[in-house]
């Protein structure tokens, strides 16, 4: 386990909870003695509008991206592929984004989630759990020394405000929706090619479009003009379609995406054919 995993375990066991009104104080600027310290030997986790944002801001598409920056690490556990940035092969296993001590981060604007969150954690719980509420919390490790060198003073809703992270939090809305879905929960395991989809819909976002509009998708499932248009040109309309698409291609919703007529009697026919619908 890293140390920031490390931390992270020991938080959600001991840690204080915190709401967006809570305070603290913290730093994090050029001229603290650890700047960039954090940007070495780390594990990044990326989520489907980090990956969106970076693939832009370097000028290529999802898939050079993803082979490019990006480790897929796959244990037995998992119920989905997870994204990591990979980090460079040099002694510090520094993060491919970082340019100079005195430049820092050369993505900055576009940095990860995770990035612009620290050290400030979020805890989610699934949306039906009854009882349970999200919370922050903070994570304070040995390398990192804007606590120690603090002048300012935050409060959780407000450091979330000054990073940007709303966009972000908006499209991991119907992230969630998936991987905490309750089939989810309750142990559904996805067929390989279930979870391509899920890699598809949620990270490769230009195979995905190319999967929308140049397969017979278009001819199975009503889009109308407007949205068609938008999936066309803008990624983050894609993004806010994938979680409907895979909450039907996953887990059967068919309230998620509308299905052509054709195709609904087709299928009442073969089911009459086969004596399971009279
Ligand atoms: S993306 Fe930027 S802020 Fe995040 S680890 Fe890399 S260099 Fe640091
Ligand atoms: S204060 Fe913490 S988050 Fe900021 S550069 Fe130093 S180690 Fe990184």
């Amino acid at each position: 386990m890293s140390e920031r995993e490390d931390v992270q375990k020991k938080i959600l066991d001991e840690a204080e909870r915190l709401g967006k009104g809570d305070a603290f104080r913290f730093s994090c600027r050029p001229g603290v003695s650890c700047f960039t310290n954090c940007c070495s030997d780390v594990n990044i986790v990326l989520t489907p509008y980090d990956i969106l944002r970076l693939k832009k801001r370097l000028g290529v598409d999802s898939k050079q991206f993803l082979d490019e920056f990006t480790v897929s690490p796959f244990t037995k556990e998992q119920t989905f592929p997870v994204v990591m940035l990979k980090m460079r092969e040099d002694d510090e296993k520094s993060c491919p984004f970082l340019g100079t001590r005195e430049e820092g981060c050369t993505v900055y604007e576009d940095r990860p989630w995770s990035c612009r969150m620290y050290p400030v954690g979020k805890a989610s719980p699934p949306e039906d759990a009854a009882g349970e509420e999200e919370f922050f919390f903070l994570m304070k490790e040995e390398h990192c020394k804007g606590f120690e060198e603090a002048t300012d003073d935050w409060t959780v809703g407000g450091w979330m405000d000054d990073q940007g992270v709303a966009d972000y939090d908006r499209f991991s809305e119907g992230f969630k929706e998936i991987v905490l879905h309750r089939l989810v929960r309750e142990g559904v395991e996805l067929s390989p090619r279930r979870m391509e989809m899920f890699q598809q819909a949620f990270y490769d976002l230009d195979t995905f479009r190319s999967f929308v509009f140049e397969s017979s998708f278009l001819e199975k499932f009503e889009i109308d003009d407007e949205e068609q248009e938008a999936m066309r040109t803008s990624d983050e309309a894609l993004l806010e379609f994938s979680p409907r698409w895979l909450r039907f291609a996953l887990f059967g919703d068919v309230t998620a995406v509308s299905i052509k007529e054709h195709i609904l009697e087709a299928k009442r026919e073969d089911l009459r054919r086969t004596g399971k619908l009279k």
